[in-house]
């Protein structure tokens, strides 16, 4: 097998990990010799012991390069095809989003969960394994998003670097809820706009000749932040601000309610994990009919029956409450989409939410990009 010569950590990867396991395999060889032979029939001539036991060995030997090709160099192979300098791998669809548009074409970059995804409750699978172990550097969210994932992570960082996006963030910064900070911090584009310059800060340390264009890439991309925090400001200060009141499934709009002066009422806690957190539904339902809140949400990576019965309890006391949309909360759209872009999912999140509470925003959001049918 070849690889470029520009992707010269594939190669590093290959040689520094292919010896071992031979090593070891040429070590459970020589170990396993006694107790086989004891379990076959022995050969009567003593010429026959010699070939039986050279062709034992040789058999081994050739199964086990046969699987080590298979387990420890497909990897490889499969990173050579991309031809990037830079393997990215990400937790959440978001993360990814910056990874890429920050690293550019050096960087070759995937997200391990997918749209519809819920991070809270989402295991790694053996794939997931596979593409940490063999990635250059890893990014994650942090602050207990990725809750299944902690072994893993703390796995993968023992041999590659591994960043929680989230890392510069300080406790002043983040919400805290029953005693946790909260980590849908990407629904505040401006705080989200400090992992633009993590992302940058570490790529820049394994790949430094790709410095200067992760630099222009990053500024770029303030750039965008920086117009959509004005477009969402501008189009949710025109909601009405008795019905500047969001309701979803759950709490992952709590950055996005204190940045834009919204109160935001999940009806589970900041993760989805258990029930716990089941708010007072007659509680919400007072406040919806009090601050006469024309709508509430329903989320892309959560289940939908907890709203239905705020609404079906408002609808009893004679409140008809509209579903306002779905919201992107924990993970972006469809894969090839202008809302599986971090921009594109909380454009449309912002213009959704202004929209259905009675505000003004254009129906193809910021840059006119929505998906007519989202
Ligand atoms: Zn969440």
């Amino acid at each position: 097998m070849t690889f470029p010569s520009s992707n010269l950590r594939s190669g590093d990867h290959l040689t520094r990990h292919l010896p071992q396991p031979i090593l070891l395999v040429a070590m459970a060889t020589i170990l396993s010799r006694r107790p086989f032979v004891h379990a076959c029939p022995l050969p009567r001539e003593r010429g026959s012991i010699t070939s039986w036991v050279l062709t034992t060995l040789i058999s081994t030997f050739m199964l086990v390069g046969v699987l080590l090709w298979m387990v420890g160099a497909s990897a490889p192979v499969e990173r050579a095809k991309t031809g990037a300098d830079v393997h990215i791998v990400c937790t959440t669809q978001m993360i990814a989003d910056v990874a890429r548009r920050v690293g550019g074409e050096r960087c070759h970059v995937i997200a391990l969960m997918g749209p519809g995804v819920d991070p809270h409750l989402y295991h790694p699978t053996r794939d997931d394994t596979g593409a940490m172990i063999t990635a250059d550097i890893v990014f994650y969210n942090g602050l207990h998003l990725e809750g299944k994932m902690t072994d893993l992570l703390e796995r993968t960082a023992r041999s590659r670097p591994v960043f929680a996006v989230t890392e510069t963030l300080s406790h002043d910064d983040l919400i805290t809820l029953s005693g946790q900070h909260d980590p849908h911090v990407w629904m505040d584009p401006v705080l989200w706009t400090r992992t633009i310059d993590v992302v940058q800060e570490h790529l820049s340390e394994i790949a430094p000749t790709g410095s200067p264009d992760f630099e222009r890439n990053a500024t770029a991309l303030h750039r965008e932040f920086a117009a959509l925090h004005a477009y969402s400001q501008h189009v949710l200060d025109s909601v009405p601000e008795r019905q500047r009141v969001l309701m979803t499934a759950h709490d992952a709009f709590s950055y996005f309610g204190r940045r834009y002066a919204f109160d935001v009422v999940g009806i589970q806690g900041i993760s989805t994990e258990s029930e716990a957190g089941l708010r007072d539904l007659a509680l919400m339902i007072d406040t919806l009919i009090e601050q006469h809140v024309p709508a509430v949400f329903i989320e892309s990576t959560v289940a939908l029956r907890n709203i239905r019965a705020l609404r079906a309890g408002a609808q009893a006391k004679g409140h008809g409450v509209q579903l306002g949309g779905m919201l992107f909360s924990d993970a972006a759209g469809p894969d090839g989409t202008y809302e599986s872009s971090y921009v594109g999912m909380i454009d449309h999140n912002i213009t959704t939410i202004a929209r259905a509470l009675g505000g003004d925003a254009p129906e193809g959001g910021m840059q006119g990009k929505l998906s007519p049918t989202q």
